[in-house]
């Protein structure tokens, strides 16, 4: 009977070390020479704290393994480290540096900052994008804060998201509603392919991409880069659909863009190119709008706007 519980013991340490024996080797290695830990980090040299995973494996060792488990419960955190691809060190990384970050802003930014929309939200766009982590406001918004009411999803697509599009546009009033896809959008590249061994969810999401499949191109960049164009359109044209009444009274503007970090468009990396205005795909007429928004200071109030906005403005009325 003795002899059974040493060994399920013995059974249950090495279910417990062999998965962290190469880890901790590294770990050990490092820990000689490597600079002081993180706080977090450090927080594994004291004392292990109840609850959690790692901090029960912590402080299981000691009372398993006699001397040189004292040296274990201070190896086992650093662990996670060993390799970086690890789910525990990247979750660890990307919590301490939202920590750390935030930090940083609420110093810079104080509470002032937050004053003048503390009770409201006033912003001037809605916006349709991907939900990819290349595409982010700062690329297109300095101050994206009460100015942009984001709503996310794979595809930037209008028709998942209508709910909340419609209260950016009904409630919070926003005279924009921007459409804004992007070049190597792989939500895209998987709509055009069989995705059917997909899970259910997701393969619902990519069968709302109903976009015009491009034909005739030439090379696989060409038709992806025609497909996320055709795809901003498909969004556009649905959504100018809903809001017609809108878009006609002049209280909104249904304008589709493009970001291409990689530049498929040839206009520079990282520019935001727009494509298509209240329906109009017209390069020329597009050309047009872009260069009118840029004239003169930047209007507050519609009553503001210059002449030359306002031609624009009508010009770029929904197509009948
Ligand atoms: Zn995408």
């Amino acid at each position: 009977m003795v002899e059974t519980a040493m060994l399920r013991r013995t059974a249950s340490c090495l279910v417990l070390i062999i998965p962290l024996l190469t880890a901790c080797k590294q770990a050990a290695i490092e820990g000689e020479h490597a600079p002081a830990p993180s706080a977090s980090a450090s927080a594994g040299h004291e004392k292990p704290k109840p609850g959690g995973a790692a901090h029960a494996k912590a402080k299981a060792e000691p009372e398993e393994h006699g001397p040189s488990a004292e040296k274990k419960s201070f190896l086992v955190p650093f662990a996670w480290e060993a390799d970086h691809e690890n789910a525990f060190a990247l979750s660890r990384s990307f919590f301490r540096d939202m920590l750390s970050d935030n930090e940083i802003f609420m110093r810079a930014n104080g509470a002032g900052h937050f004053k003048p929309f503390l009770d409201k939200q006033k912003p001037r766009a809605t916006v349709v994008a991907c939900s990819d982590s290349r595409v982010q406001s700062t690329a297109l918004d300095a101050t994206p804060e009460n100015d942009l009411f984001t709503i996310r999803n794979i595809g930037n697509q209008f028709s998942n998201a209508e709910g909340s599009v419609t209260y950016g546009v009904h409630h919070l009033k926003t005279p924009v509603l921007l459409i804004l896809g992007h070049t190597g959008c792989g939500a895209v590249k998987a709509a055009m392919k069989d995705h059917s061994k997909e899970s259910e969810p997701l393969k619902k999401e990519l069968d709302s991409l109903t976009f015009e499949r491009p034909k005739g191109s030439v090379d696989d960049n060409q038709v992806w880069r025609d497909a996320v164009l055709a795809n901003v359109h498909t969004q556009v044209k649905d959504a100018t659909s809903k809001f017609a009444h809108e878009v006609e009274q002049g209280e909104l503007m249904v304008v589709g863009a493009v970001y291409d970090f990689r530049n498929d468009l040839g206009q520079g990396s990282g520019r935001v190119a727009i494509v298509n205005v209240n329906g109009n795909t017209d390069p020329t007429k597009v050309s047009a709008f872009a260069r009118a928004v840029r004239m003169g200071e930047a209007p507050k109030k519609p009553d503001a706007l210059p002449k030359t906005s306002r031609v624009a403005l009508n010009v770029l009325r929904a197509p009948q």
